[in-house]
C-alpha cells in the first residue's frame, strides 16, 4: 500500500527538485509515477496526486484519467463496477511542469486535497491554464485546459511549491461524507 502523507509532514512544505529529463525513463522515476497512480487509484475520491504527497519530493503530479469518466463527473464515483466493459481514460503524468499561461479570469471553486482531510474549502483560480511538462516517456508536451482541470493544474504546481490549498482557501468546512468528491 501507497501512504499519502498529511499535512502535518514536512515534505509537503518543501519545493521540490526538477526530474533531471535524462533519468524519467530510468527504473528510480518510473517507479515513483507506478506509485503515484497506485496511491491515486487507491482513493476513491482522488482526482489528482503530486509526488510530494507519497513523501517524494520531485516536480511530478497525475492527473486521474477519470476527470474525463462521465459518471464519476456526475458524482456517482468511479468503482470497478461503472468502468466494466468501458475503455477506461488514461492517467496522465506530468513532470517538471511549467504555467505557461493563465487567464484573468478566476473563479471561486470548491477543492478537497487527498492530504488535508476531512477539510474543504474554496480558492479562486484562473479558469484557463497552460502547463508544458514531460510525459513518463521524456517527451515534452503542451497541454491547454479550463475549469476543473485548469483548477487541479494549479493545486497540483502549487504543492510541488510547498503550498497547500488551505494557505488559500474561504469558507472552510469539514466533512466525511464525500459530497464534493473531487480531491487532488
Ligand atoms: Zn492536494
Amino acid at each position: 500500500m501507497i501512504e499519502i502523507v498529511q499535512s502535518e509532514n514536512l515534505v509537503l512544505r518543501k519545493i521540490a527538485k526538477e526530474v533531471p529529463v535524462g533519468l524519467i525513463t530510468k527504473p528510480k522515476i518510473q517507479k515513483v509515477i507506478s506509485d503515484m497512480i497506485i496511491g491515486l487509484n487507491s482513493q476513491d475520491d482522488g482526482v489528482a496526486i503530486a509526488a510530494p504527497q507519497i513523501a517524494v519530493s520531485l516536480r511530478i503530479f497525475v492527473v486521474s484519467g477519470r476527470i474525463f469518466d462521465e459518471d464519476f463527473i456526475r458524482g456517482k464515483g468511479s468503482s470497478e463496477k461503472n468502468n466494466y466493459n468501458k475503455i477506461r481514460n488514461l492517467d496522465s503524468v506530468f513532470i517538471n511542469p511549467v504555467l505557461k499561461k493563465i487567464s484573468k479570469d478566476r473563479k471561486l471553486m470548491s477543492e478537497g486535497c487527498l492530504s488535508v482531510r476531512p477539510i474543504y474549502g474554496k480558492v479562486r483560480r484562473a479558469t484557463r491554464a497552460t502547463v508544458e511538462a514531460y510525459d513518463e516517456h521524456g517527451n515534452k508536451f503542451v497541454k491547454s485546459a479550463s475549469g476543473l482541470l485548469a483548477h487541479i493544474f494549479q493545486h497540483e504546481i502549487d504543492h510541488l511549491d510547498g503550498i497547500l490549498f488551505t494557505d488559500k482557501a474561504k469558507e472552510m468546512y469539514e466533512s466525511n461524507e464525500n459530497i464534493d468528491s473531487n480531491k487532488s
